[in-house]
């Protein structure tokens, strides 16, 4: 059995034949040769094919119905959540991590890919205009770098050592109401509950109402919760709204506060000649995440956590005081387990590096340049049409617009609206998704492909509005 399992030759033929199923899957949904970016099926009809599989499955078939029963998010119509469309030399870098499975948690596992890793962060660092002295590491996704960076803070910023002695005094942080719920999270793990988590109100166009900080942080400090952070969402995830961060920043270092700013989606602004200014003041941050597995064409799940000052991800973990460090092992970066909070993760790095070696900046310039731009030219075709409505003018490249019909109620639109993504999911030409906004449904759609143009657009607008004349005579 094992002989076979690791078979060369028998895995150059399937993997060969693989690749060139890979080749025709972008092929055929990049050019629209297949006509839907998803084909729904319901998750017990789902669930019972594969019971039914494993027992009398055809193994040739396991890959084609794999590329069948998924969303194919290189097709053009694919406008729905925040993934990446991968570039294809990073599948391949998908591939070689997996095969040499170097761990990364000390330099012996994973020589190249801990080198490789600071390259990629150094490159980072500059972009956000951080001195010499900042640092950071690969992490496995936003919401664990989120966590990551407010353990880093809590270290830093809070004199009583809660990592080993436990909490003594209620502890908080600030963020918007708006910010994705993982910070939410976060702050619940890190055992501040409910009223450690002060949220402050967002305004009309979803950003933090940075006027009303002051006023909360004195709330919280009156109830004896010593708040050490605040958080930025650049952008945050329902509306694609960014944060105003110099306000933000000013308001932290007042306060001596840790700085965070969550850019897993949209830190990538950074490398747009157009867009970066939306990350002013982000160059103030103590930290910084950035999915590269959203804006970066990059497969699941690779992050960035950057430090203003590296020093701070070396205490994150450690479990002697801060002043019986070593010196002399402080800077061992070429051992990224010791920040990290995961113990083994993937050869993440690759992905980056090849991007940036193979293409150079300029992929991302254009790639997150011409997506925020389509966006743009997404929400002026809205505004045109009295049918639809935008939630707000975008911000990035996500945008959030509903059906109105004249004469209808709120909650009779959000049924109209409802039942208008539920028949787009069943018919899968197009696929986005749906989010509710001061009780109001919207339809949500994310432009990550970047073969997306505006006809496509035009055409699901088109489509909405046939498919709403039929629904509302049903209403
Ligand atoms: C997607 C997202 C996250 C979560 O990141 P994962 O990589 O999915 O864990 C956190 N914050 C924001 C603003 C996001 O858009």
């Amino acid at each position: 059995m094992l002989e076979q399992v690791f078979d060369d030759l028998l895995f150059e033929k399937s993997g060969g034949k693989l690749i060139n199923e890979i080749a025709k899957h972008m092929h055929e949904t990049i050019n629209e040769i297949q006509g839907k970016t998803i084909t729904w099926n319901e998750p017990e009809e789902e669930l019972n094919f594969w019971k039914e599989f494993l027992e009398n499955g055809q193994n040739e078939d396991f890959f084609s119905e794999i590329f069948k029963r998924t969303t194919h998010t290189h097709h053009p119509k694919y406008v729905g959540h925040q993934v990446g469309v991968t570039a294809p030399i990073t599948i391949l870098t998908g591939m070689l991590s997996n095969l040499l499975n170097n761990g990364m948690a000390v330099y012996e596992m994973g020589m190249s890919p801990n080198a490789i890793e600071r390259v990629v962060i150094e490159k980072l660092g500059e972009k956000f205009g951080f001195s010499s002295q900042s640092g950071g590491f690969l992490t496995s996704g936003g919401t664990l770098a989120n966590l990551t960076a407010l353990l880093s803070a809590r270290k830093a910023k809070v004199a009583h050592d809660v990592w080993n002695l436990g909490h003594t005094k209620p502890l908080g942080i600030m963020v918007c109401e708006e910010a994705h719920y993982c910070v939410d999270r976060a702050a619940k793990i890190m055992g501040f509950g409910e009223q450690g988590i002060i949220k402050i109100p967002a305004k009309n166009n979803f950003t933090m109402d940075t006027e009303q900080l002051e006023r909360y942080y004195l709330d919280a400090i009156s109830k004896g919760i010593h708040i050490f952070a605040i958080v930025g969402s650049a952008p945050s995830t329902a509306t694609g709204a960014y944060d105003n961060l110099e306000a933000i920043a000013a308001f932290a270092k007042k306060h001596n506060l840790w700085f965070h700013v969550d850019g897993a989606h949209g830190g990538a602004a950074i490398f747009s000649d157009t867009y970066k200014h939306l990350l002013d003041g982000a160059q103030h941050a103590d930290s910084i995440v950035i999915d590269g597995h959203k804006m970066m064409l990059m497969p699941t799940i690779t992050t960035a956590l950057l430090f203003k000052d590296k020093e701070h991800a070396e205490h994150t973990f450690s479990q002697k005081a801060d002043y019986l460090l070593d010196d002399s092992t402080m800077d061992e970066w070429y051992n990224s387990g010791r920040r990290t909070f995961e113990c083994t993760k993937t050869m993440m790095c690759l992905h980056w590096f090849v991007l940036l070696k193979f293409y150079g900046e300029q992929l991302f310039n254009q790639y997150l340049t011409r997506q925020y731009d389509l966006a743009q030219d997404f929400a002026e075709m809205i505004n045109s049409h009295p049918d639809f409505e935008l939630a707000i003018s975008p911000m990035s490249n996500i945008l959030c617009f509903r059906y109105v019909a004249k004469g209808f109620s709120d909650s009779k639109l959000n049924e109209l609206n409802t039942m208008l993504r539920a028949e787009l999911l069943k018919d899968g030409e197009f696929y986005l998704v749906q989010t509710k906004l001061n009780d109001k449904l919207y339809l949500r759609t994310s432009l990550m492909n970047p073969f997306t143009r505006i006809n496509h657009l035009n055409q699901l607008i088109t489509k909405i509005k046939m498919s709403a004349q039929v629904l509302l005579n049903r209403l």
